[in-house]
């Protein structure tokens, strides 16, 4: 059998999407991914980013990055670890680790690398990884990485995750890893029942608070703030690409473990360090989601308004609570056609279909930021309730 036989079996169905025009992937931007984006000459409403606080376009983050590139040139051509190492990483790493009151932070090349570096460093063989069976692809992969055993509970269930915990024994290695905001449902992980079932069973516990920086908890610190047990969690991980406005990954924790994982998280160790334009970038941010909480207020203001207009249409938004708001539709054909109808009212959103969800479980993922203006907000509640209708999604 050719090896090349699946690409050619694959083919026909990104053919034939791309030609009956219900094809929503790699669509090329043609202008700054803010509220409003521009494609093939069209403005849309731009529902499809994780640019929460809207900072890729702030004038102090763009100038920051510039002057980075006058001071340290476009990039590093190497690792943290051999000759891509700047002072600005390491002042990065001591920012962040002073913003979330940690010892220690280690910044990696994209928010991926991290979970798969942080977790295929500490799980080793004999060690068990627990995972939400939602937990973001980049964590699976990391547990795959590693030479552990995997365990998955059922999702946001702290009786399933205690149950889970029971059956493994006392003395092995544990690692609790969660999304803090999931990242399609919307929804937070029930990190004060996670903390104590981790201290009844003496696991370890890693969020991914991807979706959660600059966003949730009053200082935007994330979903450990959120829940006040910011003490007690082992590892925060976190990505510059959605409110950091950039590129690039991070975990906080203890100095000597940080220190553990520095040494030993293959991801980093062999793979080439940020550029200064993403490190300066997120310094700027950094300072902004400091110094500029109305931002964070602003967009929570913009997601309890879009949570209850999209219910009371009738929509099937499951339990998200934050300004990810997914529409589930669950077939995945009527997912795209729905896609296609918002995509021509002039609505940028995201469909997921499997492998990205389970079966038929698709939908189309919305997200907010603090930029979007009352009036974007008011065309977009219109065009959903108009395609809704049209397409008998809603009632
Ligand atoms: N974790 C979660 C929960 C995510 O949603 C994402 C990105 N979608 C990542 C990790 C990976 O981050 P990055 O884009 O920086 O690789």
């Amino acid at each position: 059998m050719d090896l090349f036989a699946k690409c050619l079996q694959f083919y026909p169905l990104v053919d034939t999407a791309k030609k009956n025009g219900y094809y929503p992937y790699f669509i090329p931007l043609n202008s700054e991914p803010d509220r409003r984006v521009v494609i093939d000459g069209r403005e849309l409403i731009m529902l499809g980013s994780n640019n929460y606080l809207g900072l890729t376009t702030h004038p102090k983050v763009k100038e920051a990055a510039l002057d980075a590139i006058r001071k340290y040139g476009t990039g590093c051509t190497g690792s943290r670890f051999m000759n891509g190492t700047l002072d600005l990483h390491v002042r990065l790493e001591a920012e962040l680790a002073r913003f979330y009151r940690r010892e220690d932070c280690l910044v990696f090349s994209t928010g991926y690398q991290t979970s798969l570096g942080v977790v295929s460093a500490l799980v080793r063989k004999g060690d068990v990884v627990v995972a939400d069976k939602l937990d973001h692809a980049s964590i699976m992969d990391g547990c795959q990485m590693s030479f552990g055993t995997v365990k998955r509970f059922l999702h946001n269930d702290p009786a399933s995750l205690e149950k889970t915990l029971s059956g493994i024994g006392r003395e092995t290695g544990k690692l609790i890893v969660v999304d803090g905001v999931f990242s399609v449902e919307g929804d937070l992980a029930p990190l004060d029942h996670i903390m104590t079932s981790a201290r009844r069973h003496r696991a370890r516990v890693m969020v991914d608070d991807a979706h959660a920086v600059g966003v949730v908890g009053r200082h935007g610190r994330g979903t450990a703030e959120q829940f006040g047990v910011e003490d007690r969690i082992d590892l925060i991980m976190g990505t510059f690409s959605k409110s950091f406005a950039t590129i690039g990954g991070y975990v906080v924790g203890d100095h000597k473990v940080i220190t553990f994982i520095r040494h030993n998280a293959r991801p980093m160790l062999f793979s080439a360090a940020i550029p200064p334009t993403a490190a300066a970038t997120v310094l700027a941010a950094l300072e902004i989601i400091r110094t500029e909480p109305e931002r964070r207020a602003r967009l929570w203001k913009i997601a309890h308004r879009m949570i209850d207009g999209l219910r009371s249409m009738g929509y099937d938004i499951g339990k998200t609570v934050t300004p990810i708001i997914p529409i589930h539709i669950g077939e995945q054909m009527k997912t795209l056609l729905f896609w296609r109808q918002l995509y021509d009212a002039g609505i940028f959103a995201n469909a997921f279909v499997p492998p990205g969800v389970p079966p038929n479980r698709s939908c189309i993922r919305t997200s907010y930021m603090a930029t979007h203006t009352d009036e974007d907000l008011d065309e977009a509640l219109e065009i959903f309730e108009r395609v809704g209708r049209k397409t008998g999604t809603i009632p």
